[in-house]
Order: C-alpha cells, then structure tokens, then sequence
C-alpha cells in the first residue's frame, strides 16, 4: 500500500479470482468456464476487417448487440444494458441502486463479489444464512427492506429457484431493486427476463462468459425496465462509455446468430454433470442438486483443502473455498466428458490411497 491510497480503501479486501497458472497444462476446472471454443463465426467476427478498424472507438450504445439480444429475449433495446462482463453490471447495480439507507441483502453462500462491491462503495449489507441444506429459503426476501441480490443457480452450490420462487422476492419488494444474477441460467434453470414486462423494480443480469464460450472478450448483459436501463447507462457514462471494445461487440453480436450451437454445447455440458454426479457419489461424495456448469461436492472423513491440494498436484485444477460452512468442499466445474473421466480417474485414486 503506498502511503497515499484514500483512507477509505484502506480495508478493502479484493476479490480473488480462481488462480490461472502458466507453470504446467492443468485440466482447468476451477473458473466455470467452457471448455469448448466459440463458434466458428463467432471467431471469424473478430475479423482482420474489425481489427483495421481498431484505430476508431466503438459505438458507445452499443445499438446494434442490443437490438440482438433484445429480439433474442423477447425485449426492446430500451430494457438492454451492455457492459465489460457481468462483473461490471453488478459493481454498477450496487453503486446505482444500493447505499445510504437502503443496504443489500443476499445469502452468506454465494457469489463473493457481491460483498467486496458492498465494500467498495461503502453499502450496509446482510449476509441471510442458507439453509442448513444449502437452499434458498425465499421468506427470507420476502420481509427486507433492502436491494436484493440473488445468482439464480447459486454460486458455488449449483441449487436453483423456480420462476415461482423468483416471483415471489420480486413482488415482495415492490420498493426495492431486485437482482438476479443468472450467470449460470443456461444449464438447466428457466430465467426470470419473462418478468421484466411486469417488474419495474428487477434486473437479470446475464453474461457471455459461461455458456456462450467468451469469458476472455468481457461481455455482460441486463435485462430490466427502461428507468432501471437509463440509471445504469448513467453510470456507464460517467466511467468508461467505451466498456466494450470493437472486437467483442462484433463477437457478441455473432454469438447470438450461432445460438444452435451454443445450446447444443450446454446440452452437452448437462449431460456431462449428470454422468458427472453419479460416478462422484459412487466414490461416496455428497453432490448438491447443481443446475450450473459446475459441481459442489465433498466427501466424508476427506478434508476439501486436501483434496483441492491432491488433485492440483495431479494436473487437475478445481476451486476451494476457506469459508468455514464450505470448507468441506469442492467446486468442480464440468469440462468435456474426457476431462470429467480424468477427474474421476484421478479421485478415485486419491480418495482410496
Ligand atoms: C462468473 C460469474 C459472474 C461474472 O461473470 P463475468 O461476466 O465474466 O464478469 C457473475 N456472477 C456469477 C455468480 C458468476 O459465477
């Protein structure tokens, strides 16, 4: 720390983003990304063409992407928000829609950024306990006065809420912004963007970055009423209005017009986390109900550091948490079927040594 950072930062704890090392091939299945390439056209999208074109900024409305993902989702332009990945939606949400009185709330097992954005901008917030299942249990959002933040798959347990359930904390907090974060929604779950008609107080948040194969362009997108759009466009403005470089909005435009294939490679993702599951609950481990691209999984009488350590050594990477409810386990995030077969493979000699 130098002796001139802001007092205010002075505490600040960052958030720590899984490790991705360069020191030997890891079987990577520590950041939940895919681990299929982009479509052919969407890679063909980053073009020789655009690249010459580097020397001009992007369009800052980013009009054409989100005409694309408006008629994608059954939307208008006007309820489309862009930004450079998710991430940034959310540092937004918290900064646009949270603070002063109104704090935030969201389950103390769940995405960690959303306490280090807490942090960043000085909200109040409350960490609601999960269920000793590790559900959400949504009368807990039902009776706050406070912004509602909810990743629908949660992270890192993989357990889904229905439409209902959404509905439910969205009606309830009529006065309050809700969030749903559905970075994980394509594996399986059914998204909340069929409310945004009737809510004016609900953001879903999505991303590029897992089932759409472009975690390295840095694309997010919201879906929400015109007013909550304008609030976060303001902040957009008054940081960086060229958040999305020339290359990823041609990729993002690409992605949407090769939609087959991606719902085709999460198919393939489901099918891979089911086979997935059984064969680790063969091994003895106790599997949460994941409907993301990854597993929670730990094992009796194994310690998760452990574990974690065992399988790095062995080329494969997977992601732990210190948290003392998680500590136990593992998240492991669903790569190709060959990958999983070595995950296993590799397990099963670890846990029986
Ligand atoms: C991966 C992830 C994000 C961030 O995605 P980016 O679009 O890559 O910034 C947001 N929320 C959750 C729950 C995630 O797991």
């Amino acid at each position: 720390m130098s002796r001139f950072l802001n007092n205010k930062y002075i505490d600040l704890e960052a958030y720590t983003p899984g490790e991705q090392p360069t020191d030997m091939k890891y079987i990577k299945l520590n950041t939940n990304e895919s681990p299929y390439p982009p479509s052919r056209e969407t890679i063909e999208a980053i073009s020789y063409d655009e690249g010459s074109r580097l020397n001009l900024y992007p369009d800052p409305t980013c009009g054409v992407l989100k005409e694309a993902l408006a008629k994608r989702y059954g939307l208008n332009s006007e309820n489309v928000f862009v930004s450079n990945g998710s991430d940034d939606i959310l540092n937004f949400s918290f900064m646009a829609f949270a603070g002063g009185r109104e704090k935030a709330v969201f389950p103390d097992v769940t995405y960690g950024f959303y306490e280090v954005f807490c942090k960043l901008h000085h909200v109040d917030f409350i960490k609601v306990p999960l269920c000793e299942d590790f559900t959400i249990c949504i009368d807990d959002y039902t009776k706050n006065s406070s912004m509602v933040v909810i990743a629908n798959p949660n992270a890192p347990t993989g357990i889904l809420l229905s439409l209902t359930e959404i509905e439910k904390i969205v009606s309830s907090n009529f006065n309050h912004v809700v969030v749903i974060d559905e970075a994980y929604i394509d594996f399986g779950g059914e998204s909340a963007v069929s409310l945004v008609k009737k809510y004016d107080n609900l953001l879903v948040v999505q991303t590029y970055s897992k089932s759409r194969s472009l975690a390295g362009a840095r694309l997010g997108y919201a879906f929400g009423c015109k007013e909550l759009i304008l609030d976060l466009e303001k902040i957009k403005y008054s940081t960086n209005p060229y958040s999305i470089n020339r290359l990823t909005l041609n990729a993002g435009i690409s992605s949407i017009n090769s939609d087959d294939y991606y719902v085709a490679n999460c198919k393939q993702i489901i099918k891979t986390r089911d086979f997935t599951k059984k064969a680790l609950e063969e091994l003895g481990f106790y599997v949460t109900d994941s409907y993301a691209n990854f597993l929670f999984a730990k094992k009796d009488g194994v310690d998760g550091g452990w574990l974690y350590k065992q399988l790095r050594k062995n080329g494969v990477l997977v992601r732990h948490f210190t948290a003392d409810r998680i500590k136990d386990f593992n998240r492991i995030t669903i790569g190709t079927p060959e990958h999983m077969k070595k995950l296993i493979e590799i397990t099963k000699s670890i846990v029986n040594s």
